[in-house]
């Protein structure tokens, strides 16, 4: 792994809390995607050399729906930027990490994208993410 590449902040509302990052930050976000895959609606910051996401849900079943219900708005994920996904992916499972995706799929921002089980890793969320080249 080669860095953190963003965190991703599970919210309500975009539009409350784009007005709320973009006072914190002094700046306003550089780009809204959804995602329709995984249900969600995301907008990022860029922060010095740092990335935040936000993650809205599009329908009650999206992961960051069943986040907010049980966890409340806060710190979701932790995103670090891998070369080789696949060799990362394959790296973990031998140390015994559980990964939720067979594969890598399609995320956010141009990435390639793998989870890991927050029960193998301490009840964080990690995230793999390679550019797409
Ligand atoms: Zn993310």
């Amino acid at each position: 792994m080669q860095k953190i590449e963003h965190i991703g902040i599970a919210v309500k509302s975009l539009e409350t809390s784009n007005e709320v990052f973009q006072k914190l930050f002094g700046e306003a976000h550089y780009k809204v995607e959804e995602v329709e895959s995984e249900g969600v609606s995301t907008s990022f910051f860029q922060v010095g050399p740092n990335k935040i996401e936000l993650l809205e849900a599009t329908n009650p079943d999206s992961p960051i729906s069943k986040f907010i219900e049980k966890r409340g708005e806060g710190i979701h994920h932790i995103a670090f930027d891998v070369v080789d996904i696949e060799a990362e992916m394959e790296r973990l499972r031998g140390e015994g990490f559980i990964l939720l995706n067979e594969k890598p799929k399609k995320g956010a921002d141009n990435k390639l994208v793998c989870f890991v089980h927050p029960k193998s890793s301490n009840g964080v969320l990690i995230e793999l993410c390679q550019e797409i080249r």
